[in-house]
Parts: C-alpha cells; structure tokens; sequence
C-alpha cells in the first residue's frame, strides 16, 4: 500500500513546516510514529474528524481525552456560547467557578480543596512546588516513562512524545534540574525503596500517573500505589497522583476512586474542560492553604480559567453524568478492548490490552508492567494499525453535511 497522501495534505504541512518547527504545535500531531503524513482537521462532529482533504475519520483519539462526549455536543455549544456573549475573560474572580471547584472537592477522594490552572503541565508543576514548599526538600521521585507535562523537572525519564522520539533526557534542561529528579520502575516498590535510600531526606514529593497513560495504560499492580502512599506517610512525602489523563475516566473519582488509595495533592486536566483548555491541582487542606493569596506559594494566570471555560467544563461535567455510556465507563471500555483484541485474533495478531477503564491502548504481544517492557515494544508493528486506518480513509469523499454513518476508518 503507498504512503502517500493527497496533495492537499502535503501542501498544508509543507506550508506548515516552513512556519511552525516540524509543521506542527505538538508534536504527537507530525505522526512520525505513525509513518504517514499529518493530517490536518477541517471540523468535527459527533465521533468523527474530517481532514481538510475531505477524508473522514472515526475518531478513537478524542483529542487525548478531553472529547469524551464528542464534538459539538449541542449543549456545551450552547454554554460555551452563552458564557462567550457575557464576556471573554475579566482578569477578575467569576462568580461561577466556586460551582465547579465545589463539584471537583466533591468528586475527587482526598481533594479538599482546588485551584485552576490552564494547562497539565501548569498543574503538575504548581503540585510540586507546593510540595517542596511543604517538606522544605528538593528532590521529586518520578517513574521511568512517566509524563507529567514538559516543565524542566519532569523531562527526565519521560514518557508520552518524549518516549515516541527516544528523547529520554531532554536537550535544554540543565543538569542541576535534572539532578533533583529521582527516577523509580512502575509497580516496583524495591526500585522506590532504593531511590528513597539513594536521596535520603532529600525528597518532597513522589509523582505517579497511577495508571501510566503514557506508557500504554499500564494499571498498577495490586499494593504498588498502597505501598507509594505507606512510604510517603511514613517519611513524610507528599504523594501526587498526576490525574490529567485518568481523571473522570477510569472511575468518576480517578484513579483514587478506582484503587482505594488518596493522595496528598492530585492534578487534573484534559476530561476536566469537555474541550476547552482548563486543569487543576487540589488536594489536602492544609497544603493547598500554602498558595498565594492563601500562603506564600506563588501561583498566577492572566488567562486562566476564563468564564468560557468554566461554562463548557461546567456543562460537559453534568453530560458526562448523565451520558449512559459514561455511567458505565469500565464496561465501554471493555467492549472496545474485547472487540480490538477479537480483530487482532481474526488477523493472526498478537496483542494483549493494558488499561482501565475508558483509558487502554492495545501495546504489545505481552503484558507490559514498566517501562522496560513499554520500552520494549514493536513500534513498526504497533504503528500498523493507525497507518493503515488512516491511509485506507483517503478514499472517503466528503461528506456534505455532518456525517450520518459511521465511515469504514477504523482509526485516526
Ligand atoms: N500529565 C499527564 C499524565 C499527561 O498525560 C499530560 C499531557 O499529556 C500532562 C500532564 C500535561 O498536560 P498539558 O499538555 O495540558 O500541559
């Protein structure tokens, strides 16, 4: 099968790559882990993405998470719109984000209180210098393939973009950043127990994606997050559960929800907005109280949490509780792992599933626990199945108006 796209196509990324560092502003979007051309979409509807070559696609992406409902669900439109005609952003407090924080306190185990951020990445590091600022120490201890968003500190040993390009330590961050990130195995206490010994005293905060979306959905092992939350109570760690991608999706509560165990701080982005750009860190009263203006820990944002957001995140929260498929996300989840693995058998292929929840990826021919089986895995094999979801799409014409059948693209 040929590897080339439309022309169309090509001359849109062509343009891009003279303007924009490899064509695109992130860079899971070039597809080089794909083999194909990017694709760049014209507009979306419901589950499916149309590409400004009029191929249409069935979206499994769903925008990394944040399109749980779909696109152009009529009623965040309709929110979104209606916070829009009231004013973009004020620089000022807006009346209704004590509605949404107060639904988040209520939902998520252990977050007693909540601060919005724009981005993940802002969360994350916001978590950690509460962290720091809590323990008076340095160090953070983070997992090998673990991504927590591209601040300096987490760029050591991730995951996520940095895994697809094998760019494990990232150009650009100091050596002196680097050295006050610890890394431990996933779902492997003893590597925990020597990095602890390794930086005695030093360590404020341990971060984990307690299902490591950014490995393959890797789900802990049973004791492997008690056993995190038994050491950082006991030397005084704050423990961070980087939610950004499990949050609201492996259980309504996260990760916490789904494996019993509470962290001190938890952050949360991406499913938190419905589509529009919001995050959050929260967690424990008595740290939470260190942010400014509450306590001396600095934490800013000219555009955060704008009314436009807090109205569509607002809206997509009371949909996905609503939504019958969500109030079952285990059992959608599984339906499509369970129909994925049957294609791949029908195939003669090998895959097994890792994930939990609404959150799983097909990965490799054996279970993956860490990194260094992640690390392990066939990427040429893996990359089959979007390559030639995509490619066998290019025949689709456009359709006129919003699709009323799903297309037969198994995948973008
Ligand atoms: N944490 C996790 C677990 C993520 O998956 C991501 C993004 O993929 C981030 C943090 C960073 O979020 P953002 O891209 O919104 O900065």
């Amino acid at each position: 099968m040929s590897t080339t796209a439309p022309a169309t196509a090509v001359s849109w990324f062509d343009r891009a790559a003279a303007v924009t560092p490899g064509g695109v502003h992130s860079p899971v979007r070039a597809f080089a882990a794909v083999g194909t051309p990017p694709i760049a979409i014209a507009d979306a509807h419901g589950a499916h993405l149309r590409d400004t070559a009029g191929r249409t696609f069935v979206d499994y992406i769903g925008a990394w998470g944040p399109a749980l409902l779909g696109h152009g669900h009529p009623a965040i439109e309709a929110a979104v719109v209606d916070a829009a005609t009231r004013g973009l952003l004020f620089g000022l407090a807006g009346a209704d984000e004590v509605t949404l924080a107060e639904r988040i306190v209520a939902r998520v185990p252990g977050c007693q209180m909540v601060r919005f951020t724009v981005t993940g990445t802002e969360a994350t590091m916001s978590a950690v210098r509460v962290a720091r600022a809590a323990t008076g120490r340095q160090t953070i201890l983070k997992f090998a393939g673990g991504y927590h968003g591209h601040a300096d500190m987490f760029l050591v040993a991730a995951g996520s973009g940095a895994a697809t390009f094998g760019i494990p330590d990232s150009p650009g961050v100091s050596s002196a950043t680097a050295a006050d990130t610890a890394i431990a195995q996933f779902n492997d206490l003893d590597s925990v127990d020597r990095a602890l010994a390794a930086a005695r005293g030093r360590v404020a905060a341990i971060v984990v994606e307690p299902v490591v979306g950014n490995m393959g959905c890797v789900v802990p092992e049973p004791g492997f997050l008690e056993g995190l939350r038994e050491r950082c109570s006991r030397l005084d760690i704050v423990l961070i559960f980087d939610e950004v991608m499990t949050g609201f999706r492996v259980a309504r509560g996260g990760a916490a929800e789904r494996y019993g165990v509470t962290p001190d701080l938890v952050t949360l982005g991406k499913v938190i907005g419905g589509g529009m750009p919001l995050a959050a860190f929260g967690g424990q009263w008595s740290l939470m109280q260190r942010v400014a203006p509450a306590g001396p820990v600095p934490r800013g944002d000219v555009c955060g949490t704008s009314a436009v957001h807090r109205g569509g995140a607002r809206r997509a929260r009371r949909h996905r509780r609503k939504a019958r498929s969500l109030r079952e996300p285990r059992r959608g989840g599984a339906r499509l792992q369970a129909g994925l693995e049957a294609g791949a058998r029908a195939a003669g292929v090998d895959v097994s599933h890792s994930g939990s929840g609404r959150c799983g990826r097909c990965i490799a021919s054996r279970p993956v626990r860490g990194w260094a089986d992640a690390s392990a895995v066939d990427r040429d094999a893996y990359a089959l199945l979007p390559r030639h979801a995509v490619l066998r799409s290019c025949s689709h014409p456009r359709p006129s108006s919003r699709p009323s059948s799903p297309p037969r693209t198994t995948m973008a």
